[in-house]
């Protein structure tokens, strides 16, 4: 689709009020030429996405592509059944009469991405903007700018060119979207970014989401088995060169245990990238300069930085790094790290862990390595973040049958899978009352 960006976002209005997203077999149509522009394109993907962000073709296949395919997959064949009418029964006082919800599409979705997950951040929430039969304007991210410069013309090629627009830009073109009417906005991004859109959308009463992110914590006890533990968060963490929104942010253990725990994973980084990362085809890079010298400026004097702490402007590189002795107040807890770096606090048991995380902003994620099922109910129960983790940091990431958003600063509503599409879609309540007998006159003044 050509023009400015209100004239794109006109013609795609014209098109929803014209029916075009509506049908079911046009939805299906869709999402299987995206799949078909995804597994024809997948060495374009990942040279792209290698481009932008360093990032390594199997974590682009695993972590962007196969998870897009995967939602296809899921929500294609559930599409009727989730659009079906679902009959509800009306109050006595009422019948007789009938009544049911249908999900109706929203209209003009617009999805504004980050580059952390180029591809995937941006066709996920499509497939399920698509599915709720909507149109569909994507803004992706312009630090990515090789991959979302593929998804325009991809997006141009393959999908239906009266449904989908792509704009492309920084600031000042998303301020111009921002400024056109939209029937939802689909925000990921940070929380500073997440509260202009908002406020935007508040101008014309448009319902947003917001993915945002924030600091994920981890809590590791004495029960945990601690090889397990050290491995997963450490792969949590330093996938994508720690730049992944529910990434362990920071540890949180008891005292004795976060020389022994930092040494394992000090070893699992060794054994994912071998003594010097920096050499590893599995290990990204940072996005930008700009997020390379916000990561240094976190870094502390060397007697806190227990393993890693290496650093090159010119290649973006920041080693995994492993901080210990750290103090709530210093700079590396003040932010999201989003980077490579992890912390790791003492706490002296699992309530003052759960007081901790509680005295901050709500997490987007928060991940628990225990045995103890006192320690689970009590994290289940007693804090309150936007999933929670036991054993396993991103899994909920993966599943297209789990909801996906946070809470509070960490974000508002969710989507994958039937999530996504209640999220896109309008649930219609439909009532319908025969004229005969009209029983609805015992209603009708003057009062008695
Ligand atoms: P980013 O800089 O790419 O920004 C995201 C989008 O916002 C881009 O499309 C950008 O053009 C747009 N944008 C930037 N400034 C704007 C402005 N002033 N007005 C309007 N639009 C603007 O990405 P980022 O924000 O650096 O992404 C990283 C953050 O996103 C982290 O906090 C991370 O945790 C979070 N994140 C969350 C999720 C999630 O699913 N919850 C996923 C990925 C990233």
């Amino acid at each position: 689709m050509t023009g400015t960006c209100e004239q794109k976002v006109q013609q795609l209005h014209c098109s929803f009020d014209a029916g075009v997203s509506r049908p079911f077999a046009w939805r299906r149509e869709q999402l299987g030429r995206m799949k078909l522009m995804i597994t024809a394109h997948r060495k374009d993907i990942e040279r792209a996405v290698y481009l932008d962000l360093g990032k390594p073709a199997a974590e682009t296949a695993l972590m962007e592509i196969k998870l897009v395919l995967d939602e296809i997959r899921f929500v294609e064949p559930r599409i009727e059944r989730w659009s079906r009418r679902r009959h509800v029964a009306m109050p006595l006082l009422m019948q007789p009469a009938r009544s049911w919800t249908i999900a109706e599409p929203k209209g003009v979705v617009l999805v504004i991405s980050p580059w952390n997950y180029p591809l995937m951040l941006s066709l996920e929430p499509m497939v399920d903007a698509i599915a709720a039969g909507n149109c569909v304007c994507l803004k992706p991210s312009e630090l990515s700018p090789n991959t979302s410069a593929l998804l325009q013309r991809l997006i141009g090629a393959y999908l239906d060119p009266r449904a989908f627009a792509v704009v492309q830009g920084a600031v000042p073109e998303t301020t111009e979207l921002l400024k056109q009417s939209f029937d939802h906005i689909f925000y990921t991004g940070n929380g500073r970014v997440g509260a202009i859109v908002m406020e935007a959308a508040a101008k014309q009463l448009t319902p947003v989401t917001l993915e945002l992110g924030g600091k994920s914590p981890v809590f590791v006890d004495a029960s945990a088995n601690l090889d397990v533990a050290a491995g997963r968060i450490a792969w949590g963490r330093f996938t994508n060169a720690g730049q992944t929104c529910v990434a362990p942010d920071y540890v949180l253990t008891t005292p004795e245990l976060v020389e022994p725990l930092a040494q394992k994973i000090a070893g699992f980084t060794r054994k994912f990238f071998g003594s010097n990362p920096a050499q590893s085809a599995s290990y990204g890079r940072i996005v930008n300069t700009r997020q390379f010298d916000r990561l240094v400026k976190l870094l502390p004097s060397d007697k806190k930085t227990f393993s890693g702490g290496e650093t090159n402007r010119e290649h973006l590189y920041i080693a995994p790094t492993i901080l210990t002795d750290v103090r709530p107040g210093d700079p590396v807890m003040q932010e999201e790290i989003f980077g490579p770096i992890l912390p790791i606090l003492a706490v002296n048991n699992a309530k003052d862990a759960v007081a901790f995380i509680n005295g901050r902003p709500k997490p987007l994620a928060l991940y628990v390595f225990t045995r103890s099922k006192a320690t689970r109910l009590l994290f289940e129960r007693h804090t309150s973040s936007g999933a929670l983790g036991f054993n396993l940091p991103l899994g909920h990431l993966l599943s297209s049958r789990l909801p996906f958003g946070g809470i509070g600063a960490s974000g508002l509503g969710a989507y994958h899978g039937k999530a996504g599409f209640l999220e896109f879609s309008h649930i219609k309540t439909v009532t319908s009352k025969p004229t005969f007998p009209d029983t609805l006159r015992i209603a009708y003044p003057p009062y008695k």
